[in-house]
């Protein structure tokens, strides 16, 4: 699988797995050995994403054809890739269960196995509920960030990075699962995991293979 394919298959499954919201949400990577993202077009559905409807944009997120569709949100990418040259991912969507969450929570509680992927490892974002479409907001946004996986950004979605494409995608449905869950069980006394579980079950989901095997699943699931 190309790069592009393999960010297109990322956009499918996205939308397959619950952060589909109309045209909205974008997914991008960074191009290896370039100072350049290629990033999912404005107007279009996360499962409408193809070759011609990829963009590449530079990391002060101008777009190399000046005329290209890109999302005003580009400075959510252009400046976690400036800040995190650890980053080779970032996935801006809007998942129901996640944007609820962000309502009432600044955190996932550690009670199911994907929530312990963001064990110590998920931030906050407070200050707009509003499009991060400049530059300012996206630095902002990318100091909140910090270190972390992945931010959730009050009453408005979340932002997951990653290494690769497959980690990133694999911890944005995984945090998906852990927010619905956690919903679930509100109104109910849970029990927490002892935090030595939590640690190992981290280590488990963290190992780079598990996000290559689990990503193939879902683009066998969801890319014909
Ligand atoms: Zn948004």
């Amino acid at each position: 699988m190309s790069d592009d394919q393999k960010l297109i298959a990322s956009a499918r499954i996205l939308a397959g797995e619950g952060h589909g919201d109309m045209t909205l949400g974008h997914v991008s990577y960074r191009r290896p050995g370039e100072d350049t993202f290629s990033i999912k077009a404005r107007g279009i559905g996360l499962e409408e994403l193809s070759s011609s409807t990829i963009i590449r944009a530079r990391l002060d997120g101008s777009p190399l054809d000046p005329e290209a569709a890109i999302h005003s949100e580009i400075f959510i990418h252009s400046e976690i890739y400036s800040m995190r040259p650890d980053i080779g991912c970032v996935i801006h969507t809007h998942p129901v269960h996640c944007v609820a969450l962000s309502c009432v929570s600044s955190h996932l509680l550690p009670i199911s196995q994907p929530a312990t992927l963001f064990y110590d490892d998920l931030a906050y974002f407070t200050d707009t509920i509003c499009l991060v479409d400049d530059r300012q907001l996206g630095i902002r946004l990318a100091q909140a960030l910090g270190t972390h996986r992945a931010i959730l950004m009050k009453n408005h979605g979340v932002v997951v990075v990653g290494k690769t494409v497959e980690e990133a995608t694999v911890s944005a449905l995984m945090l998906e699962t852990a927010a619905r869950i956690e919903l679930l069980t509100y109104g109910r006394q849970v029990q927490l995991f002892p935090r030595d579980d939590i640690l190992r079950l981290q280590a488990h989901t963290r190992k780079p293979g598990n996000f290559i095997t689990n990503f193939d699943y879902f683009s066998r699931k969801h890319v014909r």
